[in-house]
């Protein structure tokens, strides 16, 4: 029997991506038919994205983009403001601080979504930063931030934005010209439900204004986004792009790009798993900004993580994620983003559940599988499940 990925990525890929990695390949730096697939790919996604920015495929898994927004904005001394209520969220700082940026961590609980009062307020008093950091879901915590009214509170005091979207975008609605972020960063792994490896960044004309004016360069190849400037008339990559991966995207996106229902399944599924859990007794971890990507709750009372990962793959062939950091042991993570955002792979996760919960002693006060399926209120297109 085949493994349920249930992950918040990688997440499961469908067979006509792992078909399309094995598709014939060319020189892909002399070749310029390449050149002109990766630019249709590219501005394919920058529609669905609903933005007018420049799109790019990194060659990279998705902690690339981050590092390549930081590294492209910052000069040794820049002010960035970092936006702190879970664990990617601070991460930023890392990057920042690694380029002789000055990191201002502006932290809120992990168990809520950044309040707009709160950033408010706080620019009010301060707002000389060059650039801010957000992350759009902040997967150890499923914390759903909503960058749509965010980010333009920052744009009006002149701050730059750079968002981690990696496990949203394509699962969470994201219009990324009316959220105005400057750099938004996605990746294959998660909602795509291609395999790890490329990271998508849409930037923009701000941006790259901000890159052009540096007074220092920037202080690494690989992640210098500016050298992409003039790839496609010059026709030329600053390095060798991954022609397989870049096919198994295209084919995730064209996916993506036919599935009328994305969005509206994500939130179904999300919202009639949380109802499951709540019914029967099972705390989520969050309070508020639950994301329609990753669901987590903690860990029943008596019963430990490890067992209740380790059961539900050994006898439902269903993998389950932990957490780490501070959550690691407290919750459970499933994952219902892109492939596996299918009623029948989460009904799949909720009967494995009920029988693990019981096996090892929990107290549940409802079946999940059965709140499941009477709230459950998507369609079921599509489901392979
Ligand atoms: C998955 C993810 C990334 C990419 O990180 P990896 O650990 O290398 O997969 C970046 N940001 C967020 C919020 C993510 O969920």
């Amino acid at each position: 029997m085949d493994m349920k990925i249930m992950t918040p990525g990688p997440t499961m890929v469908r067979e006509n991506v792992r078909m399309a990695r094995a598709l014939e390949t060319t020189n892909p730096d002399l070749d310029e038919q390449f050149v002109e697939e990766y630019r249709q790919l590219c501005l394919k996604i920058a529609s669905l994205l609903h933005t007018k920015s420049e799109v790019l495929i990194l060659g990279g898994e998705g902690i690339l983009g981050l590092e390549a927004a930081c590294a492209s904005l910052t000069e040794p001394g820049d002010r960035v403001l970092v936006l702190d209520n879970g664990i990617y969220g601070k991460g930023f700082a890392d990057f920042v601080s690694m380029y002789g940026g000055v990191p201002v961590l502006l932290s809120e609980p992990y168990d809520r979504a950044f309040s707009p009062e709160v950033l408010e307020h706080f620019l009010q008093e301060d707002h000389q930063f060059k650039y801010a950091t957000i992350v759009h879901c902040d997967t150890p915590s499923g914390i759903l931030n909503d960058v749509h009214a965010l980010c333009p509170i920052l744009k009006r005091y002149g701050i730059l934005t750079v968002a981690d979207s990696v496990s949203a975008m394509f699962g969470e609605p994201l219009d990324v010209d009316r959220a105005q972020i400057d750099i938004v960063c996605g990746g294959s792994q998660k909602a795509v439900s291609a395999p790890p490896g490329l990271t998508i960044v849409a930037v923009s004309e701000d941006a790259k204004r901000a890159m052009r004016c540096r007074k220092t360069p920037i202080a690494s190849f690989y992640a210098n986004l500016s050298a992409f400037d003039g790839y496609y008339d010059a026709k030329w990559f600053p390095y060798t792009m991954p022609i397989s991966d870049i096919y198994g995207l295209r084919a995730a996106i064209d996916n993506i790009e036919k599935d009328a229902s994305v969005l509206q399944r994500h939130a179904a599924v999300a919202s009639a798993v949380r109802e499951a859990l709540v019914s029967a007794g099972i705390s989520l971890y969050s309070k508020d900004g639950f994301s329609n990507t990753v669901t987590v709750f903690r860990v029943p009372d008596g019963v430990c993580a490890k067992d209740i990962l380790e059961r539900m793959r050994r006898v439902h062939h269903v993998m389950l994620a932990g957490s780490f950091g501070e959550f690691a042991g407290k919750v459970i993570r499933i994952g219902h983003m892109g492939e596996n955002a299918r009623p029948g792979s989460v009904l799949a996760v909720m009967r494995g559940l009920d029988e693990t919960l019981s096996a090892l002693g929990a107290e549940v006060s409802e079946t999940l599988a059965e709140t499941f399926l009477r709230v459950y209120s998507g369609d079921n297109y599509g489901d392979n499940g």
